[in-house]
């Protein structure tokens, strides 16, 4: 608690007493506190590409230019970072944007499978790479959805490409599309590596990752489910993780039908 003194002056502007007021600052404290492991998340987060750039330039002005072959090893690595730190701030601009109410969604009738399909198309490669099987099933029955197409195309670019990362080669992925009695809901399930049970409850967490080097090798950011779980809310549905610690996961997304055609 904080504690403000005042005094307090009687109708004859006399010294009549001190008020006193107390403020329940825990929530105020959380916040400072969240906002502080943020800021030091992202510090951290575009220092290590920071570093990473900063020692190959340095070795390449010190005389690994003379190789074309390093010279060339050695650029790829700075590209790739630089990609990599403008992903993170691509991200955080977005999350940004949410914080500071600035979205406004473009609301139309979407078709889930229409958008499963497409989703499915810009990823084929990854799938086809990693010899994965994947398996989309839109019951018949799915109505439209009132919703902004690219947001929630991106949050199953992101789960999607999630199961694909996160399964080993040859494993499996089904998406299903079923309609519930006020919703659609949307389940990507894959047969991968699973997440430990501690983690789950934190996994929707900004940076939050079971295994930041191999999510940092596989290019993310830590920043996806976030993003997706602010999107989906913000369409006032739901999304979780079931997850089995080297088995599998399943994510489970609903949106409303009606529900949301005025907001
Ligand atoms: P990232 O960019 O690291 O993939 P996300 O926010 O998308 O960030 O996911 C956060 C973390 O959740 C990942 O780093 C990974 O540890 C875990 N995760 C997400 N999806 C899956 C999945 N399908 N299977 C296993 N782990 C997953």
């Amino acid at each position: 608690y904080m504690a403000r003194f005042a005094p307090y002056l009687n109708e004859g502007d006399e010294f009549g007493g001190i008020i006193i007021v107390f403020q329940d600052i825990t929530e105020q404290q959380n916040l400072d506190n969240l906002r502080r492991e943020f800021v030091a998340n992202v510090s951290h987060e575009l220092k290590t590409p920071i570093t990473t750039i900063k020692s190959y330039t340095e070795t390449l002005l010190d005389g690994a230019l003379e190789s074309k072959d390093l010279s060339i090893q050695f650029l790829g690595v700075v590209n790739d970072e630089c990609d990599r730190m403008s992903r993170i701030v691509r991200d955080l601009l977005q999350l940004s944007n949410f914080d500071n109410k600035e979205v406004k969604w473009e609301k139309e009738f979407i078709s889930l499978s229409d958008l499963l399909l497409k989703s499915y198309t810009k990823l084929e490669i990854s799938i086809k790479e990693k010899k994965q099987e994947i398996k989309i099933d839109v019951d018949d029955n799915v109505p439209l959805v009132y919703a902004d197409k690219d947001a929630i195309e991106q949050v199953i670019l992101n789960i999607l490409s999630n199961a694909i990362k996160y399964t080993p080669e040859n494993g499996f992925i089904e998406v299903k599309g079923v309609k519930q009695s006020e919703a659609v809901k949307i389940i990507i399930e894959d047969n991968g590596i699973g997440i430990p049970k501690e983690d789950l409850e934190r996994i929707f967490e900004r940076f939050y990752r079971v295994d930041k080097a191999r999510s940092r090798d596989l290019g993310g950011t830590g920043l996806g489910l976030s993003i997706s779980k602010r999107i989906i809310e913000s369409h006032n549905g739901k999304i979780n993780i079931e997850s089995e610690y080297g088995k599998g996961t399943r994510v489970n997304i609903t949106l409303p039908i009606k529900d949301n055609l005025d907001s």
